[in-house]
């Protein structure tokens, strides 16, 4: 059943019409746990009282860098028993844990659509971090939010849309911090690149930062994140550290942020400044030479001599201590050992999230594969690193199979099962050749390629964090081509056989047209950043164990220059205003190649209740309509009522504590002699309908396609549709997404005209 995925699409898309006045207003209100940080609160008042001003200095200074156990630490507190804190990476598990799983970047999460396997990995990471007695995981991490493509730490969070953003983010906060350990969400705020990411100044005016860049971090406020870390830009002239509005005046009192900012590591510019203007903990006490320390003797100073006032003080060591006690780590919590061994069964949320989100752009019935006799699989990409799959500090390289992109957000591979050894396990047990070519030249591919019946192409693109270049890159990626001429690659294979499936494993979007434009490539497998589990989960979608169920986070483009955004040289005005991904691609009528939200056979509905408790906070809010194409704040947009994501969820997924079902071949693979339909069969039987929405449609009617709402975001997506469909398909599927879409917008009137065609 696919309403589910209808639903968080209509949410989001009814997200990107939040626009207007309201969408800000609605959030001044007090984050929903107030009643636990009260406690929190309270018990950290009365431990304030036992401390000295060296011992509050103490908490709210980092020791300098590389002098602890984790990327950031301060000292122990004796008085109250308060531990030498560990700050420690980050989004996706525990950075040089020697013991841990590398689970899935943030992007392929998102990608699964799927609120219980983002709270499943929120909690697994949280388990490893408590084991390993990291009492502050720095993730997660939606800004950058990614309204360039090419943003060198978008693959980190969970794509270019707040909300998806938002919910994904709040989802891993609950999980994160049930489980005892405090989250930070990061990077606060409009950092968005890595270039000149230390000197640039975003400029953003105030809708735009409120609708879209800070819209994940008030969801996080209001999940009770414990701490939010500023970024390394300036925002509007000021450097984000010590930027009074945005710290003081919209984190805390507009969204009454109670728990502490924390500085990226070594993003604080001043001692008074960043104490009054709202920064409460400096990370990680020094700069990388171990010199400049802002804080520690210096804030002790300033305190004494009434530059930085008593009470801002003992306000930020409150909120520290406050944190600590919310999250329950005043008793029994382990000693720090990040090499200690805490992986358990959490491989499984890997290689299902890994799997999950794998989207299939296109399938022109080659897939499922059925015991071929040879498989040629060709690329670098298909192989682990020949070096060892951890040869490149903080994977910062892009040799051999591509897992996740590089820098601090990554985390060491326990164990990298790729393509082919994935592919190769399987063939054996089918009887099947498999003819390897582990480089990306052309000029051997077609002996590879000979006598196979189908040809398996790997590409990939990468990116990742400023301080680490890849051949050029010195984070964001350069162009969206693919790596190591990687259209050339498939050009080539594409000469030598009729039959290939091109698998691309990416930090983001990259043009496919070439790709696209060649009549031997029947299938595309768009499957992300699948960390250490890569190659199973590739096995797990072509094999048909599953169907292919994830869904683009972003937009696919048919030019760099469709995303109307590009990294900037100096500083960022941000003219595109909220019009980034696929809010540009609507607002120009530029047709993407692969709209946000496409994804072929999707099969997973939301679990209701757990989406339902999430979005409570959001019932009632109102959202207004998108005054297209305009970028100017308008205080006066008109008003729509938003529709609940959850009104319209129907079906609950098997929950992600239960044993996996057992595999069956997936209803959207089709025989080969369907291929003109074989995107567009019925979605897997096994899920319940539960609603009266749902219970309209015959469970024998084709697998709608999520983004043909009544948004302008949809009205895009189903033009490219289109294009797309032939025959009985189109028309049956025409027919469902006008059903669909009648069911959504109701008499919201917004419907095209030729979606009815
Ligand atoms: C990154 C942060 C990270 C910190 C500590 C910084 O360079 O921007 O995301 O948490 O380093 O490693």
């Amino acid at each position: 059943m696919h309403l589910r995925t209808v639903s968080l699409l209509a949410a989001v898309a009814a997200g990107a019409s939040l626009v207007g006045a309201d969408a800000h207003d609605v959030r001044q209100a007090a984050p929903t746990g107030t009643d636990a940080w009260a406690a929190a609160q309270s018990k950290a008042s009365s431990a304030l009282g036992k401390l000295s001003q060296n011992d509050k200095v103490s908490i709210v200074s980092g020791v300098g860098w590389d002098k602890g156990p984790c990327v950031g630490n301060t000292a122990r507190i004796n008085a109250i028993n308060y531990p030498q804190l560990c700050l420690q990476d980050g989004p996706l598990g525990i950075r040089f844990g020697t013991g841990t799983n590398a689970f899935t970047p943030g992007i392929q999460a998102a990608s699964t659509w799927d609120v219980e396997l983002i709270r499943q990995r929120g909690a697994y990471i949280a388990a490893e971090a408590k084991g390993c007695g990291v009492h502050v995981l720095l993730g997660p991490a939606p800004g950058p939010l990614g309204k360039n493509p090419n943003g060198g730490r978008n693959w980190e969070g969970f794509g270019s849309d707040p909300y998806l953003q938002g919910i994904a983010t709040a989802v891993t906060i609950e999980a994160i911090q049930s489980g005892g350990v405090q989250a930070t969400v990061k990077h606060y705020i409009a950092n968005e690149q890595e270039r000149n990411r230390e000197t640039m100044s975003s400029n953003v005016d105030d809708r735009t930062l409120h609708e879209l860049y800070l819209w994940p971090f008030a969801d996080a406020v209001h999940a009770n994140v414990a701490s939010v870390m500023c970024s390394y830009n300036k925002v509007n002239g000021t450097w984000a550290c010590e930027n009074d509005k945005i710290l003081n005046g919209i984190l805390k009192n507009e969204l009454g942020f109670p728990g502490y900012v924390v500085s990226d590591w070594n993003a604080q510019h001043s001692t008074n400044a960043a104490a009054i203007n709202g920064m409460d903990m400096t990370m990680p006490g020094s700069d990388f030479n171990g010199r400049n320390v802002l804080w520690g003797p210096a804030l002790n100073n300033a305190v004494s001599g009434n530059q930085v006032p008593k009470s801002r003080l003992d306000d930020m060591a409150k909120r520290i201590l406050a944190a600590w006690y919310l999250v329950g780590q005043d008793s029994g919590y382990p000693t720090i050992n990040i090499k200690a061994n805490v992986q358990s069964n959490h491989k499984e949320n890997i290689r299902t999230v890994a799997r999950d989100g794998i989207v299939l752009l296109k399938n022109s019935g080659i897939l499922p594969l059925k015991k071929p006799s040879k498989i040629a699989l060709i690329g670098s990409a298909a192989v682990v690193n020949p070096k060892g799959r951890n040869a490149c500090v903080d994977r910062g390289c892009n040799d051999g199979a591509l897992g996740m992109g590089w820098g601090s957000g990554s985390t060491e591979y326990p164990y990298f099962v790729a393509p082919y050894d994935a592919i190769n396990e399987r063939a054996r047990r089918d009887g099947t050749n498999v003819a390897l070519q582990a480089s990306d030249s052309t000029s051997g591919v077609s002996g590879v390629v000979s006598g196979a019946d189908v040809a398996i192409v790997v590409i990939t693109a990468n990116s990742g964090e400023g301080y680490i270049t890849v051949q050029g890159a010195a984070g964001d990626r350069l162009n969206l081509d693919p790596w190591h001429n990687g259209n050339q690659l498939v050009q080539a294979v594409a000469q030598a056989s009729q039959n290939v499936i091109v698998v691309v494993h990416s930090v983001g979007p990259i043009v496919l047209e070439t790709i696209q434009a060649l009549p031997n490539v029947k299938a595309i497998v768009w499957a992300g950043l699948p960390s250490q589990e890569n190659g199973n989960a590739l096995v797990d979608v072509l094999y048909g164990l599953v169907s292919p169920s994830g869904k683009l986070p972003y937009t696919i483009g048919k030019s760099q220059s469709d995303y109307g955004a590009s990294i900037s040289s100096g500083n960022d005005d941000f003219r595109e205003g909220l019009f980034v991904d696929y809010r540009h691609f609507d607002s120009k009528g530029i047709a993407p190649r692969y709209e946000f939200g496409f994804g072929l056979c999707k099969s997973t509905p939301l679990n209701r209740e757990s989406f339902q408790k999430l979005t409570d906070p959001w019932h009632t809010r109102t959202s207004p309509t998108p005054t297209l194409p305009s970028t100017q704040p308008s205080r006066a947009a008109p008003q729509q009522a938003r529709p609940s994501p959850a009104d319209e969820l129907t079906s609950s997924r098997r929950s992600p504590a239960s044993p996996p079902p057992s595999p069956t071949p997936a209803a959207c693979w089709a025989p080969r002699s369907l291929s003109s339909t074989s995107h567009c069969r019925p979605p897997h039987r096994r899920h319940r309908r539960s609603s009266s929405a749902a219970s309209t449609r015959s469970s024998s009617s084709p697998a709608p396609r999520a983004p043909s709402l009544s948004t302008s975001a949809a009205r895009t997506s189903a033009t490219g549709t289109r294009a797309r469909r032939t025959g009985s398909c189109r028309r049956a599927a025409s027919a469902s997404r006008l059903a669909r879409a009648r069911e959504i917008s109701g008499s919201r009137g917004l419907l095209r005209r030729d979606d009815e065609s």
